[in-house]
């Protein structure tokens, strides 16, 4: 096979790939606080929030199984203090975080309400991962809601767990919660367009990888490089959940939380942002 058919073969492929994702049923969306949140004041971005619940509840409308994972919890906590940036000090985050998860599922529980969408609330840490009878305790709750409709917001657990909150990492928990309820399907939304064959910023000809079936050595080194300020994670949290999610046989697909109607337009099989899922 000549490079140019073997090339053409690959895109038809992934085209199917994207095509198939329609038929996801039981998904995993993950927002990360850069997309929740003004990066300027800290504030909630109300306008995307309201967007993806206005998206998020259309989706239950058709029959998918729907399960948020949110962050934000410490920068709307910080944003009540007029403040931008998280503190040195852990427990100065845990406070933030406490303060700003009732805030965030007040908003949540107004918004999502306008659209006739029922939410609750699940806050877990790793543990759900390693202890077995919290592993099956949260499959069974999230399992029960999906099947009453119900969109579980899941946030990490900020108050007892200090390691994560400084490495921060709801990507790591969405992954987790995916393996816990075998998701069809992540979907990490971010503020990056997906994953670059180089730094876009120094690069004019970086381009952006529709899909990647391996995370290899190369596919790390892309992703080297820290997150925001209100946020945390980076490329590097993305990329681990992304290996996680091959090795666990369930698609993921990071894209840019800000472009319109994101989560419909990647169900609807459009090349946008990178697909991780093996050959
Ligand atoms: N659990 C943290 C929060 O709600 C977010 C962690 C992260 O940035 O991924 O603020």
């Amino acid at each position: 096979m000549t490079k140019m058919t073997e090339d053409s073969e690959l895109k038809k492929i992934e085209k199917q790939k994207r095509g198939q994702l329609k038929n996801t049923k039981r998904i995993v969306v993950k927002v990360g606080t850069s997309t929740l949140t003004y990066p300027e004041t800290g504030k909630l971005n109300l306008e995307r929030i309201d967007k993806f619940a206005f998206e998020l509840s259309d989706l239950v409308g058709q029959d998918k199984e729907i399960i948020f994972v949110t962050s934000a919890a410490i920068a709307a906590g910080l944003g009540q203090f007029g403040l931008s940036k998280r503190s040195e000090r852990v427990e100065k985050n845990q406070a933030f975080a406490a303060i700003g998860q009732g805030m965030l599922m007040h908003i949540y529980e107004k918004i999502f309400s306008e659209y006739g969408q029922k939410i609750a609330q699940i806050l877990l840490t790793k543990d759900a991962n390693t202890v077995e009878h919290q592993r099956q305790n949260a499959r069974a709750v999230l399992l029960e809601l999906i099947a009453m409709k119900v969109i579980p917001i899941i946030n990490e657990n900020d108050a007892v767990v200090v390691d994560e909150i400084q490495i921060g990492d709801n990507d790591t928990l969405s992954a987790m919660v995916a393996k816990i309820v075998d998701a069809d399907l992540l979907i990490l939304l971010t503020d990056i367009d997906g994953v670059y064959t180089g730094n876009p910023r120094t690069n004019p000809n970086a381009k952006i990888l529709n899909e990647i079936n391996e995370v290899n050595s190369d596919v790390e080194q892309m992703a080297g490089g820290a997150g925001t300020s209100l946020g945390t994670g980076g490329m590097i949290t993305k990329i681990r959940a992304a290996k996680e999610m091959l090795d666990a046989r369930i698609p993921m697909v990071l894209a840019p939380g800000k472009e319109s109607n994101i989560i419909h337009r990647i169900l609807d099989g459009e090349e946008i942002g990178t697909l991780f899922e093996k050959r």
